[in-house]
């Protein structure tokens, strides 16, 4: 037995031992840690209530408690000290043709969904680099993929069912609500317990996505917008060294008659010649389908495959979000501590995100461009290098992942969005007894040193 299946077997002992009160929830003994195995949660009682009911009853009945994902995460926003609620149960889907609409049950994840609305037509505009993780925990931490027009997954949310801190059911929708809606979209966790979620559709496309090899950083100076451009959805991966990406991975859109044609050679990169994975040396059988073979929109935009183990597995993540009109310049700050970064770094990726108008999203009111790093599991390494990273993007005004890890004090953080005071009030209107915060937002909202 590894480690990690020791401690969620040990974890699932503890777990029935002592929740006995929960009686909606059946305890789920690997919802202990998170996916990384980084974070292992403080408190042992969960419920999975089975509907809205028990949903609101679970959240009567107690003082504290945090929504739990499918615990993507890195770092402890899902966390609480007393419960927390996962809504895997709640896994409905129900498209409404008319409306161009799919509503989803919070537990629902995106490898789950995007089949079920392909089947019937319809795509969502864009997908994470992984369909592993739930609807309702990406929304809430701003998770997005990538392309210059292309708004986080945040951004198809046309409305929300929240249970709210008395029991009580509140709908918002971006038609009627406005503000509160803005505000309740990235809501981090704190709004409420999101239990259904409405998503805007699109009708179904097929992609097609290219790998070119080592690109010279050189290129983004004067072709920025042309080379992540290039494609619907353009990621480029570096490892740091040689000032050039190891590879950029370029998924285009495929309509009727489009010729699916890939030149040689792309600003000077070379098109590989087989499928890879984006850390060198790891197998690319967990990857999504390359070297130009068309497929549905939901098997080419993650990068990884559902029945697969997403990324390097053993890993910790970091992301930072700049204003893409400054994006050159920022990869070149990042690129002067690249000697302490390497040592510690799977990959690093980077990404454009469109502006938004969620509150809380890292992409408010800036089209931007996302400094992703993949690192090895060494935290007590890694979290000597944050900050350097940090004081390097300062000056472009980084806003870091809200699902990631970071060391940015949290007066610089809130310094970042302009509509946290609104989001404050919001919190204060919906959950004026602070049933919804734990560490981390208390933190990372309201301290002030
Ligand atoms: C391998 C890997 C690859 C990743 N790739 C990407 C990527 O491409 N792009 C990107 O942006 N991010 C990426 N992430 C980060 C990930 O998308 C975010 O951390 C996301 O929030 C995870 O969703 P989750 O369902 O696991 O939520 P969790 O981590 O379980 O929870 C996240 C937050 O959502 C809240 N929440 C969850 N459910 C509800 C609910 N029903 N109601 C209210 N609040 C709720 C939780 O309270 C918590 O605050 C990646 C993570 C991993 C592990």
């Amino acid at each position: 037995m590894n480690k990690r299946d020791f401690l969620k077997t040990s974890g699932a002992f503890v777990t029935a031992a002592m929740v006995p009160q929960l009686s909606s929830g059946q305890q789920q003994p690997a919802l202990r840690e998170n996916w990384a195995g980084n974070i292992t949660y403080s408190t042992d009682a969960v419920g999975t209530p089975a509907d809205l009911e028990e949903v609101r009853a679970m959240v009567k009945k107690c003082r504290e408690l945090r929504a739990l994902g499918s615990r993507h995460s890195f770092n402890r926003i899902a966390d609480s000290t007393r419960n927390q609620i996962s809504l895997s149960r709640l896994d409905q889907i129900e498209i409404d043709e008319k409306a161009r609409t799919v509503n989803v049950g919070a537990g629902v994840r995106y490898g789950q969904l995007a089949p079920v609305i392909h089947a019937k037509g319809y795509a969502l505009h864009n997908l994470a680099s992984l369909p592993h993780i739930s609807v309702a925990g990406a929304i809430a931490t701003g998770t997005h993929g990538s392309g210059m027009h292309n708004g986080n997954l945040a951004t198809a949310v046309r409305a929300l069912e929240i249970v709210t801190a008395d029991g009580d059911v509140v709908h918002l929708s971006r038609e009627k609500d406005g503000d509160a809606f803005a505000g309740a979209v990235v809501g981090l966790g704190s709004v409420g317990i999101v239990t259904r979620v409405t998503l805007e559709l699109h009708p179904t496309f097929q992609v097609a996505q290219m790998v070119y090899q080592n690109l010279s950083l050189d290129q983004l100076h004067h072709h920025f917008d042309e080379i992540f451009g290039a494609g619907y959805s353009v990621s480029l991966f570096t490892d740091w060294q040689k000032h050039q990406a190891t590879q950029v991975w370029i998924k285009r859109r495929l309509a009727t008659g489009d010729k699916n044609e890939w030149p040689a050679e792309f600003f000077g990169a070379k098109k590989a010649h087989e499928n890879l994975h984006p850390i060198t040396g790891h197998s690319a059988e967990s990857c999504t389908e390359q070297m130009g073979v068309p497929g549905p929109w939901y098997e080419r935009l993650p990068h990884f495959k559902m029945n697969f183990t997403p990324s390097s597995g053993r890993e910790l993540q970091t992301e930072y979000f700049v204003p893409r009109d400054h994006g050159y310049d920022a990869i070149l700050a990042v690129e002067r501590v690249r000697d302490q970064i390497s040592p510690h770094l799977f990959v690093t990726e980077l990404r454009t995100i469109a502006a938004d108008d969620l509150w809380m999203s890292m992409a408010y009111n800036r089209d931007s461009l996302a400094i992703h790093f993949t690192w090895k599991p060494e935290w007590d390494a890694v979290k000597q290098i944050l900050p350097q990273i940090e004081a390097h993007l300062q000056h472009f005004g980084a806003r870091p992942h809200w699902g990631k890890l970071f060391t940015m004090p949290p007066t610089s953080l809130q310094a970042q969005y302009a509509r946290l005071a609104d989001f404050k009030s919001l919190l204060k209107h919906y959950d004026p007894d602070r049933k919804f915060r734990n560490e981390f937002i208390d933190t990372n909202l309201y301290a002030s040193s």
